[in-house]
């Protein structure tokens, strides 16, 4: 299946000198490429009016669901630049799936899985220039979609408008690769049993906002969501999902279970982990237990994964009690491998055994 994506080519785009400015030292989510791309549903006419057209504001009804109750859901996923010049995706239809997924659990319009890829192959050649090199980063995508029927009403809306956007991203952390400093949340928590953990909707991130202001105000980077019930189980951070390598070389990761968002980079780690010959457990693991066997030494490494994130060391850990260091505090061996393993197939300098690339 295929969409007819109309294009306007932006007039006024940001000059030559100021694009190559941003490209050096983009940061993270605060410069926008020249173009947006926008796709209309409605219960009656299904997908239509799909169209490319210069960056800038649209306009909406005030009264439009999504600014209500809230009926939102995004995505995250980059376009790299290999040496060799070629544009890349990597697992493009994994983000696709999981917008369906969200979608569904938000009680909205699914975008067909061909649709999306299409918007963001063509969306991405048009932005081809915006994409920083291998050395600086990467172009990211951020795909959502947002109920657009006027109406006050308590109910999924009829309508909804899809829009992709584009971002040139440097390192998520401003610290770049060093290790951050992590706080557990005891008190807040992200997702509850039967919730909305797993989808990627605006408001499980609105909700961890506040946990993330607590977690600042203690000096600390991100934070670790325990789960709901027991305020006892590692869930995930923030943004992240998190990675434990334990002293036998094994590593541990909380398991999806409805609460947790399935992280494409996670669900690539464990593969890729597994094909080196380590073992991997998708287990419970408690705060507790965490800092009990980082005084006894058991902790070798841990990281934090994602799209945004890549794999970053945690190099300490904070709760009310205290500080403790993992291990002595700098990125561990394995974590410092899987994050090679990784962008090396991102970026095209690796080869793709997994059929995880697609060229645009
Ligand atoms: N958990 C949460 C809450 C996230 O927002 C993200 C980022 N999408 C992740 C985990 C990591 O997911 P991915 O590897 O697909 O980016």
């Amino acid at each position: 299946k295929s969409l007819e994506i109309a294009f306007e080519q932006n007039s006024f785009p940001v000059s030559e000198d100021q694009r190559q400015e941003i490209l050096k030292d983009p940061g993270f989510g605060k410069k926008f490429t020249d173009h947006m791309l926008l796709i209309h549903y409605n219960e009656e006419k299904g997908w239509h009016n799909a169209h490319i057209k210069p960056y800038g504001n649209i306009s909406l009804d005030p009264a439009v669901c999504v600014f209500h109750y809230g009926q939102e859901i995004f995505e995250g996923l980059k376009a790299y630049k290999a040496k060799d010049g070629r544009i890349l995706l990597f697992r493009p239809e994994a983000n696709a799936k999981r917008f369906i997924n969200s979608a569904k659990r938000m009680a909205m319009a699914p975008l067909p899985e061909d649709y999306f890829l299409q918007a963001v192959h063509e969306f991405v050649k048009i932005e081809k220039n915006w994409i920083p090199d291998q050395s600086v980063g990467t172009l990211y995508l951020r795909p959502f979609m947002i109920a657009s029927t006027p109406y006050l009403g308590v109910k999924a809306s009829p309508d909804y408008l899809f829009m992709l956007i584009a971002s040139p991203a440097g390192s998520y952390f401003s610290k770049g690769a060093k290790p951050v400093t992590v706080w557990i949340s005891e008190h807040y928590t992200r997702a509850a049993p039967g919730g909305t953990g797993e989808a990627k909707c605006g408001g499980n991130y609105a909700a961890s906002l506040l946990a993330q202001q607590e977690a600042t105000k203690n000096n600390c980077d991100q934070l670790v969501f325990l789960d709901a019930g027991e305020h006892k189980w590692i869930e995930e951070m923030g943004g992240m999902n998190i990675f434990f390598v334990m002293d036998d070389g094994s590593l541990l990761t909380p398991p999806l279970g409805g609460t947790i968002l399935p992280g494409v980079t996670r669900n690539s780690i464990i593969t890729l982990a597994k094909e080196k010959g380590i073992t991997v457990r998708e287990e419970r693991y408690s705060a507790e237990q965490w800092i009990k066997d980082i005084e006894l030494g058991k902790i070798r490494e841990v990281f934090a994964c994602g799209t945004a994130a890549v794999v970053t060391p945690i190099g300490f850990v904070k709760n009310k009690e205290g500080e403790y260091q993992i291990h002595d505090g700098n990125p561990g061996k394995l974590t410092q491998e899987i994050h090679k393993m990784l962008v090396d197939i991102q970026y095209g300098n690796a080869t793709d055994t997994h059929q995880w690339i697609q060229e645009v």
